[in-house]
């Protein structure tokens, strides 16, 4: 599963520089997939859909940091445990239970994150 945050979260932004694959955003804030990945130009899912990496994504919350799910590998890859929730000072980033994914998948996102 993806790691997300809760509205308990106290805007601290401690986590959003940790993330690997800049899957953390302050509330209100604009995202795009391309934002600290290798994606560029048009990318293709496995749904078909097709979008524009640098295309502007509307914030997923006003109120408190987010995670996109998209981006989010657990930080499968990198570390040994998700960096936000270790950092988080109130642990407020837990498993997102609708978003779940098999270490294969994750180190797939991974891969396709950060295509060479
Ligand atoms: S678990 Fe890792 S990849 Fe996912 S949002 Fe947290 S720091 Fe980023
Ligand atoms: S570290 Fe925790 S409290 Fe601080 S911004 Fe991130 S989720 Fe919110």
């Amino acid at each position: 599963m993806a790691i997300k945050i809760t509205d308990e979260c106290i805007n601290c932004g401690a986590c959003e520089p940790e993330c690997p694959n800049n899957a953390i955003y302050d509330a209100g804030a604009a995202w795009r997939f391309s934002d600290g990945t290798n994606l560029k130009g048009m990318i293709n899912f496995p749904t078909g859909e097709v979008m524009d990496a640098g295309e502007v994504q509307p914030a997923i919350s006003d109120e408190v940091y987010y995670i996109v799910s998209d981006k989010c590998t657990e930080c499968v890859g990198f570390h040994d445990e998700p960096q936000c929730a270790a950092v988080c000072p109130v642990d407020c980033c837990v498993d997102n239970e609708d978003v779940r994914e098999t270490e294969e998948e994750l180190l797939a996102k991974k891969a396709w994150l950060h295509v060479e």
